[in-house]
């Protein structure tokens, strides 16, 4: 990647002039510049570093870098999907840092880490950290650095042990962890240090959420400006890592939070993405949706994460269609409400079916469902009642193009589900619905099994992205 793509960002902050003692900091994303700068949780993380005059913050994608230190102080990484994690490996050795954190020494950089991978659990990775930070970075993230600035100087271990005194701080080799024999879960973790007993994850509580700190055509989404709407989810689907690990549910104040960030972000491009687990339960989403209609935005592009079904109505159809955006996506898990139930969807097959038919009467083209296979509990039947219900929305709403998009049940740490296991049964189970749909003329695009598998087993039943894990993060697009 040649220097000229960074040169294609429009920047939304005012990086600081760094000090001459500034330290050295390198600041990495697991995957391509594509997906890392497409990535919100990275893009805030990184203004809020390269706003700082006492650092001086380069970037690291695994195709791309700005001019790189050649002693950095810190190396740290924004970890969203738990198959990046090999990548952070190969991005290590290409930095020249040992692997693992016990063989750095007093020279080399202190390794840190954040994002809801290693949030969910960061037992897995703990060996290559020597930093985790656990939780939203929002306050989190500027204590560190502070604390660091004030042990710069210090040996390695005093400079560990002062940081694990910043509440959200996990540092891995300051705790002793023990486990169940040789395959079981954690027993215990001691601190070994004059640490604190437990790293508690740090909750942001502002009504302010993020937005866009660049954009860029060389973003996955090209162009796109994205603002956060909701954090967590009300829902508590029992599966669900996008609503337990940012509990509570928080909403960004309209006239404080979104009106002046999405008119920052509409005076450099025209699209707009609203992110969140479950944008349409913002209290006020119908004004949020009267403001985009405004003439002045007649131009502009939307995207919507997840839409929550009960909602789709006409309007949202509607305004999607304005909007350049012809089709949505919506989770419904299953066509069988007994399993719904079971999972604490609180979902009927007639609001699935209003949900399509007011998509088709407000002009949208196509709906995109995400189910599951692999729920506990779940049944022969339970799959029978997935190909029935995708038969009465091909006739409830005819000539709207339907796609079932099916994902394997991977258990998520923090959430009721966290112990159950990935189903045996679920590779099987996705052929049958593959079969039974397909030769209905419906579109049926079924996940990798066998990376669900991986996924599981690199986590030893962990999983997560923070937006809906059921797949209703999924943009609504063209
Ligand atoms: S699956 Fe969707 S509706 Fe359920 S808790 Fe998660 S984000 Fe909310």
């Amino acid at each position: 990647m040649s220097t000229a793509d960074f040169a294609a960002e429009r920047l939304l902050f005012t990086p600081a002039v760094s000090d001459p003692t500034a330290v050295p900091v390198i600041f990495a994303f697991p995957n391509t510049y594509s997906v890392g700068i497409t990535s919100l949780g990275y893009q805030i993380v990184w203004a809020t570093l390269a706003q700082r005059h006492d650092l001086q913050t380069s970037r690291l994608f695994t195709d791309a870098h700005e001019s790189l230190p050649t002693q950095p102080e810190l190396v740290g990484f924004s970890v969203s999907w738990e198959l990046d994690y090999v990548n952070i490996l190969a991005l290590l050795e290409q930095l020249q840092v040992p692997l693992l954190a016990a063989e750095r020494q007093a020279a080399q950089p202190l390794v840190f880490g954040g994002g809801p991978v290693l949030t969910a659990n960061p037992e897995p990775f703990a060996d290559f950290f020597d930093v985790i930070l656990l939780g939203e970075g929002e306050t989190l993230l500027d204590q560190f650095i502070d604390a660091y600035q004030s042990v710069r100087t210090a040996d390695r271990h005093t400079q560990l042990v002062r940081l694990a005194q910043v509440p959200g701080v996990y540092v891995p080799s300051l705790y002793a962890v023990t486990y169940v024999g040789s395959d079981g879960p954690v027993q215990a973790i001691q601190a070994i240090a004059a640490v604190p007993a437990q790293v508690q994850k740090q909750t942001y509580r502002g009504d302010v959420l993020s937005a866009s700190k660049v954009v860029t055509e060389k973003a996955a989404w090209e162009n796109i400006y994205m603002v956060e709407v909701v954090r967590s989810c009300p829902e508590m689907c029992r599966f669900c890592l996008a609503s337990y690990l940012t509990l509570p549910f928080r909403t960004a104040s309209l006239e404080g939070s979104l009106m002046p960030a999405i008119e920052r972000g509409l005076s450099v491009t025209k699209r707009l993405g609203l992110l969140g687990a479950s944008v349409t339960q913002h209290p006020e989403f119908d004004a949020l949706l009267d403001y985009l209609n405004r003439p002045e935005y007649d131009d502009i592009r939307l995207s919507l994460a997840s839409v929550r079904t009960g909602t789709v109505n006409q309007k949202l159809a509607a305004t999607l269609v304005k909007h350049d955006t012809r089709s949505i996506t919506i989770a419904v898990e299953s066509g069988s409400e007994r399993l719904r139930r079971i999972v604490n969807k609180k979902l009927q097959n007639d609001e699935i079916i209003a949900a399509a038919v007011n998509a088709k009467a407000g002009g949208l083209s196509a709906i995109k469902l995400y189910g599951m296979v692999g729920i506990p509990g779940e049944e022969a039947t339970d799959l029978d009642e997935t190909v029935e219900m995708m038969k009465t929305l091909k006739k409830a709403a005819p000539g709207l193009r339907l796609t079932l998009g099916c994902s394997t049940f991977v258990p998520k740490a923090h959430t009721p589900f966290q112990w159950f296991g990935v189903s045996p049964e679920a590779e099987k189970r996705l052929k049958l619905l593959q079969k039974q749909l397909r030769s209905r003329g419906i579109d049926f695009r079924p996940e990798s099994y066998s990376w669900s598998v991986v996924q599981a087993l690199i986590l030893g039943a962990i999983a997560a992205y923070l937006n809906c894990c059921c797949g209703c993060v999924t943009m609504a697009s063209r």
